[in-house]
Order: structure tokens, then sequence, then C-alpha cells
């Protein structure tokens, strides 16, 4: 029999698909098309197979225990608004928690998918804090009403400043939502 790389005294179960060392069922870990070991380069590999989801396909809203579907990027950003009570909900802290409207501010809509992907992986590459509204990219609904890309109030100006060095023509639609 083949032998755990780790464990001489094991039976292997299968190769990493990084190294191509056999190992055993505790030292592998189990990705989409294949298996990978502890070793830090596999574990990259492996990573890049799997999808890298905050949030599972659906959740219960904490706040009217109604269970949502979630398009991807819901998915991976792990704040969405609940289609049902409309309370926005940040998934990626345990428990999951309602967010106050308050903190986040929207700085644009667009009806325009290309412009929210974009826009969407400038904000993630700059570390901003952000919440989209009205997306929906399952098909279920079309896309009938703007996505709503809204900022942590703090990141505002700092979004805004990211995002003008793109020669997006976008904002304006309730920048200035004075109280
Ligand atoms: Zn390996
Ligand atoms: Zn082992
Ligand atoms: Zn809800």
């Amino acid at each position: 029999m083949k032998t755990c790389f780790n464990h001489p005294d094991q039976e292997a179960l299968s190769k990493c698909h990084g190294c191509g060392n056999e190992y055993c069922e505790s030292c592998l870990d189990e990705g989409i098309e294949y298996y990978y070991c502890k070793n830090s380069e596999c574990q990259a590999l492996l990573k890049k197979e799997l999808p890298e989801y905050a949030v599972p396909e659906s959740v219960i809203c904490p706040n009217c225990n109604i269970e949502l579907d979630l398009s991807e990027d819901e998915r991976r950003v792990g704040k969405f608004r609940c289609s049902e009570c409309d309370a926005v909900i940040d998934y990626t802290v345990s428990p999951p928690k309602i967010i106050e409207d308050t903190n986040y501010t929207e700085i644009l809509s667009s009806l325009n998918q290309g412009d929210i992907a974009l826009i969407k992986s400038i904000l993630e590459d700059e570390d901003i804090d952000y919440v989209i509204y009205g997306e929906n990219f399952l098909g279920i609904r079309p896309l009938l009403e703007p996505a709503r890309i809204l900022v942590n109030t703090d990141q505002v100006e700092e979004a805004k400043n990211i995002l003008k060095d793109f020669d997006l023509n976008i904002f304006g639609v309730s920048a200035n939502q004075d109280d």
C-alpha cells in the first residue's frame, strides 16, 4: 500500500495536487477537483481552486428570519440588504449583525453592471467598507432599479477620491445627504 508522506504507518488516501506526495486523509484538504496537503504552497493552490465566498449560498436574515438566496457578489462581500425587511446585514461577523443604515452613505448608483463590477473591484482593492443595494444578478428579477453603492461614512471622501481617478461619470446621485 502507498503510505502517507508524513505518517509512514498510515495508508495514503491520495496525492497532493500541488507537490505530488501521497498523504493520508488527515493530511489532506479537499478542493473542488483535487486534494491538497498542508504545505503553504499547496494550500495556496487550494485557495485558488476554491471560490472565496464570505457567506453561504443562502442565509437566514437575522432581522426577519426569512431565508435569502444570495448572488455570488453578495456572498463574496458578505454584506447585503435583505429583500424582505430591507435591513442591511453584515454576515462576515459571527453572529451576523444588522448594520445601521446611517453608517453608510450612498456614493453612486448605476444600472450598468460593468460599472458596478469595476467599482466593486476598486473598492475592494482599497479596503473600502461598502454595501450594495438593489443588485440582483441571480436573474430571478431583472435589474430594473439601479444598484446603489454605499460606503462606510468614514470612508466616503477616500472612496470618492479613489474613484475620481477612474474617470467614471457616476457621482451626484445622492452624495449630499445632509442632515
Ligand atoms: Zn502538497
Ligand atoms: Zn498523514
Ligand atoms: Zn430581513
